[in-house]
């Protein structure tokens, strides 16, 4: 039976793709310190290994405990806000956490990788929809550090014989359609779940980050992707690592929506208004990031099955109405 390590699989992103391995028979091992996950998102049937990246004892541990197929990299930093205002936290934590552990990873033998890259690399696009060739020129320290971790794993794979794939995500929402897991930071940032919450009347209205960008509505524009679909171009990645070279991936549903577009289709399922109001931009916010996916769906047949706007948010509304406190419910 293959055997994965997922670090961050308390995460959002790292607990959907956890489910997605374990549906198909897989083992799973997951590596989180739990700061940001939550022990009530590691799916049954995982094994949990509380620790923390920077504790090279431990993850060398985990190495010479078990043999993995390959390892899955969720653990990191990932807000934009905050990367601009503690730039040198984030590169340091997402660089030398990430490429330890690819180090570690290399040296017990195990030599296939999964990253979770971001749309954050593109910085302000030279061209919408972001396929892999467009420049790389990220605006700010987060969607840096990742360019960064790409760049030491390529590194690896000339020098060690690693095969990585680097996924960049678009936007992740939704959650898992069989209601198993859902979207939890604390604090809460993203879109969706705070429009959500807003509608629900469980935070205070939702302030939209700048009116005033060169797009029709004057809001930003992002592709907003299932996470479960998002999961599953994980497997078809790994699929792809075994017969071909390594691979960097632009993750995408292909289709942009505003932020007002987003407060309209949480409008629309929930049947509630989202009390919104006008605010400034925030810092580090490029306009527009819409992924061009061509390459993934080319190379390993990925199609995403919840590609609508309405089909995330009729998710992400779903999990977040049956667990008000969100995992702190769930023990
Ligand atoms: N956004 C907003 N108000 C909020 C949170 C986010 O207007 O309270 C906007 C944000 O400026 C961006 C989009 O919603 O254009 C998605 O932001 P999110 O933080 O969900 O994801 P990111 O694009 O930073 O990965």
């Amino acid at each position: 039976m293959p055997r994965y390590l997922v670090t961050g699989g308390a995460g959002f992103v790292g607990s959907h793709a956890v489910l997605a391995l374990l549906d198909r028979g897989d083992e799973v091992v997951v590596l989180d310190n739990l700061t940001q996950g939550h022990r009530a998102a590691v799916p049954a049937g995982a094994t949990l290994v509380e620790a923390d990246l920077a504790d090279s004892g431990r993850v060398a541990e985990v190495f010479a405990t078990w043999r993995f197929d390959a390892v899955l990299h969720f653990a990191a930093l990932s807000l934009v806000g905050a990367s601009m205002r503690e730039p040198l936290h984030y590169l340091a934590e997402n660089v030398a956490h990430s490429l330890r552990l690819a180090d570690a990873a290399i040296k017990a033998g195990c030599l296939r990788f999964v990253l979770s890259s971001t749309a954050a690399l593109f910085g302000d696009p030279d061209r919408v929809p972001i396929d892999e060739d467009c420049r790389i020129a990220p605006s700010n320290p987060y969607g840096d550090s990742k360019r960064m971790v790409e760049e030491g794993l390529a590194w690896a794979a000339r020098i060690h014989g690693l095969r990585y794939a680097a996924l960049r995500y678009f936007n992740a929402a939704g959650s898992d359609p069989a209601g198993r897991a859902g979207e939890d930071h604390d604090p809460e940032t993203h879109l969706v779940p705070l429009a959500i919450d807003a509608a629900l009347g469980r935070r205070p209205a939702l302030t939209v980050f700048g009116e005033d960008y060169p797009t029709p509505d004057g809001t930003c524009i992002r592709d907003y992707v299932h996470v479960t679909d998002l999961a599953q171009a994980h497997l078809a990645a790994l699929a792809r690592l075994e017969t071909h070279g390594s691979c960097r991936y632009n993750i995408g549903s292909g289709n942009g929506a505003s932020v007002k577009e987003v407060i309209g289709a949480v409008e629309r399922v929930s049947g509630r208004p989202v009390p919104h109001s006008m605010g400034p931009r925030r810092a580090g916010d490029p306009a527009i990031l819409v992924a061009a996916s061509d390459r993934l769906r080319a190379e390993t047949g990925w199609t995403p099955q919840h590609g609508s706007l309405d089909a995330i948010v009729r998710t992400a509304w779903a999990w977040r109405e049956a667990h008000p406190k969100g995992y702190a419910d769930r023990g």
